[in-house]
């Protein structure tokens, strides 16, 4: 349970002053929902308005505040603004302009002959300055405020204000971070970061305080999990080769070298009475699913149940396409269950799992869902980790009386201290070697100018019956603006679907995150059945999707995209025999950070190597990659700090579970209401279950 300390920071939004219906609405649409949230949401930079003695000398864009004293109003004529006509002390005139209905009351609020200091951004306007909508300052407005990036029926200043009030009910919390560390890098206590990240700019050691205090928690949790685990012994699982031997020898190929040897130490782990933890890591196309399934028959073979999870039903069911497929006739039983299932067909995989009918059961998280019982549970597969934390970790850990072996499998060529970071301690297997026969994928850079040149190429390519995915960044709002139009992020994939179906017709289909159920399953059926040959897209087919005919991969906007899912999306084509291409089409005014970026993907693939020059680029600070680090589970730290503070939130966090014998102790205290600050409930429990 929860401190009730902490019960302020969890305290819903509706309870900040001024906060109605539709506030509480906006502020979801942010992912703001507490207390804590609103703190945790960052200032992404900084509006900063000059006070400017005069006009002389002001640059047009600027942005000033300035006294005037007002001369004349000027009603507006048709639909143009209304203008107050002003001057400063110096006698240069400027202009004050109102645009539509809230130009009511002006009159009242500047009357003729005050004299006032207003604000906002310095324009020209038919050769005279101009300001557009001023506010009106007091003297001691700030002149530096936060801009937060922002929601419909949000602004910047509101944002603010609702964390100024919220600031004082941060509770007054014992620190967690070692003392030594605190004082050696001169970091602020957690509530004077969290005053100061939102009121300075700048404040680096505030901001990687809080980072810090993210990744200790991560760290902790993982650490109380480890704890756990050497507590407990493992089902030590010994195949005899009857089912791995067969189906070896009816694949038309033989194992490469890394996957014969992950094979083997999986298999050895699996011996061992200590539930096996690793991670299988290969590229694209390096042959994990192989491996996966040699390693479910093992323990079948050894007379206990495999699990097979895939994050998406999407995913799941192609995984379980895929393992029938390479099954063929082995006395395997295979079960599929995502959340899709309801009724009767759902009563019946339960029941055969329930009774040791189904031998590996293949599906999305509702395979470890509370009323999912296994026969004997020996091994779950996770595809593509990164939703499957602490919490799941632990669910899975319920569903035996012995806890099954684990292995993780990812795409993601992760530098070790980010594996660290998101997985928390396992063992690792590498998939470095490509199955024969793979020709590379052919990368160009082209400028989006030159999209006739594309569309002609794209009609040649699907003239010869080939097919072509065409991937769509997500809508960018710009933090700038005060007010921002709810942004349907998927808009420029349904943009650009439209305009290819007025060349292509029905031959294109379209997914987007929005999409779901039935509606999203029909197009990508069309498309992997070949009736459709163009497949827009968003970034939802980056992992798994499997279309071995499709052998053009045209990615808009590819400078928006960070290095590593673009090697992913280009890992969707190259899977066929034809000869595959990959078109980066690129924006104009690119930054150098940007360029380089396009310049590596089309130099290499290698997925380490990207993933090494990903961590890199980003590290200059782009803030393309600073919004990226929510796709790494952080929220607060970005890829730059993770690769900075880990490793010592990872030591610290280890020397304090197993030195202090997990959370008790003055400081183990205080850690603990770390933990339930980022939530990481689930971790704390293990220190009462076994
Ligand atoms: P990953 O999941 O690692 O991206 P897959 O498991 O989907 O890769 O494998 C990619 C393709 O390579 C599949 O079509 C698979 O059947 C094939 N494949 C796997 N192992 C080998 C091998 N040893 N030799 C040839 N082809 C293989
Ligand atoms: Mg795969």
């Amino acid at each position: 349970m929860r401190p009730d300390r902490l019960n302020p920071l969890f305290a819903e939004t509706a309870s900040l002053p001024g906060v109605g219906p539709a506030a509480v609405r906006a502020l979801e649409r942010l992912e703001i929902r507490r207390t804590r949230d609103l703190l945790f949401h960052f200032p992404v930079g900084w509006r900063e308005t000059r006070f400017a003695p005069s006009l002389a000398g002001v640059t047009e864009g600027e942005r000033i505040s300035i006294a005037v004293r007002i001369l004349s109003h000027e009603p507006s004529r048709g639909r143009g603004p209304l203008r107050i006509i002003a001057d400063d002390a110096s006698g240069i005139g400027l202009l004050l302009a109102f645009f539509g209905p809230k130009s009511h009351g002006l009159a009242a609020r500047f009357p003729i002959g005050a004299e006032l200091t207003v604000a906002g951004r310095l324009e020209l306007w038919n050769g005279r300055f101009q300001i557009i909508h001023p506010e009106l300052r007091k003297a001691d407005t700030p002149d530096t405020e936060p801009v937060y990036a922002l929601t419909e029926g949000m602004t910047s200043r509101r944002i603010a204000g609702l964390v100024q009030a919220a600031l004082p009910k941060i509770p007054q919390l014992d620190e967690w971070i070692e003392p030594g560390l605190l004082s050696k890098r001169g970091w602020p206590g957690f509530a004077a970061a969290l005053t100061q990240v939102h009121s300075t700019p700048g404040s680096e050691g505030a901001r990687d305080r809080l980072a810090y205090d993210e990744l200790l928690a991560t760290q902790l949790a993982w650490a109380l999990v480890r704890a756990r685990r050497r507590r407990q012994r493992g089902q030590p699982l010994q195949g005899n080769g009857r089912l791995t031997e067969a189906l070896l020898a009816q694949l038309p190929w033989a194992l490469t070298g890394a996957q014969r040897h992950a094979v083997s130490e999986i298999a050895g782990d699996m011996a061992t009475p200590h539930a096996m933890l690793r991670l299988l890591q290969g590229d694209v196309g390096s042959g994990k699913t192989l491996v996966a399934l040699l390693a479910l028959l093992i323990a079948v073979e050894a007379g206990a149940q495999g699990a097979f999870l895939a994050p998406t039903d999407l995913l799941a069911r192609q995984h379980h396409a895929t393992l029938q497929k390479l099954l063929g006739n082995l006395p395997v039983r295979l079960g599929f269950l995502s959340g899709r299932e309801k009724g009767k067909a759902r009563e019946a995989v339960l029941a055969a799992l329930a009774a040791g009918e189904i031998d590996i059961l293949v599906g999305t998280h509702a395979i470890f869902s509370g009323s999912v019982q296994y026969h004997r549970l020996g091994l779950a597969v996770v595809d593509e980790q990164h939703r499957f934390g602490v919490a799941q970790r632990l669910m899975l850990a319920e569903k035996a009386d012995v806890p099954p072996h684990l292995v993780v499998m990812t795409a993601t060529p992760i530098p070790r201290t980010l594996a660290l970071a998101q997985f928390g301690e396992m063992d690792v297997s590498k998939l470095d070697e490509r199955p024969p026969g793979r020709q590379p994928v052919e990368t160009r850079i082209m400028s989006l100018p030159r999209l006739d040149e594309v569309l002609d190429g794209l009609a040649r390519h699907i003239a010869t019956g080939a097919q072509a995915y065409w991937v769509c960044p997500l809508l960018d709002a710009g933090a700038d603006e005060e007010t921002v139009a709810d942004p349907d992020a998927a808009a420029p994939a349904v943009a650009r679907a439209a305009a290819l179906r007025q060349r292509f017709g029905d031959k294109v289909a379209l997914v987007h995150g929005k999409l779901q159920g039935a509606a999203r399953d029909r197009e990508m059926a069309r498309f992997q059945q070949g009736e459709a040959a163009i497949l827009v897209a968003t970034t939802v087919i980056e992992v798994g999707v499997d279309v071995p005919n499709a052998s053009l991969m045209v990615i808009e906007g590819a400078e928006r995209f960070g290095l590593a899912q673009l090697h992913q999306l280009r890992g969707r084509v190259g899977r066929g025999t034809a000869r595959s291409v990959c078109l980066l089409l690129r924006g104009d005014n690119l930054s150098e950070t940007a360029k380089e970026r396009l310049r590596m993907m089309r130099s290499t693939d290698d997925g380490f190597a990207i993933a090494e020059a990903d961590l890199r680029l980003r590290g200059a600070g782009e803030l393309l990659g600073t919004r990226q680090s929510g796709e790494q589970g952080f929220g607060i730290a970005t890829p730059e700090q993770v690769a900075r503070l880990l490793q010592t939130a990872h030591d610290d966090a280890r020397l304090l579970i197993e030195r202090d014998g997990g959370l008790t102790g003055p400081r183990g205290e205080a850690a603990r209401n770390l933990l339930y600050l980022f939530e990481k409930d689930a971790a704390v429990a293990t220190l009462r279950g076994g």
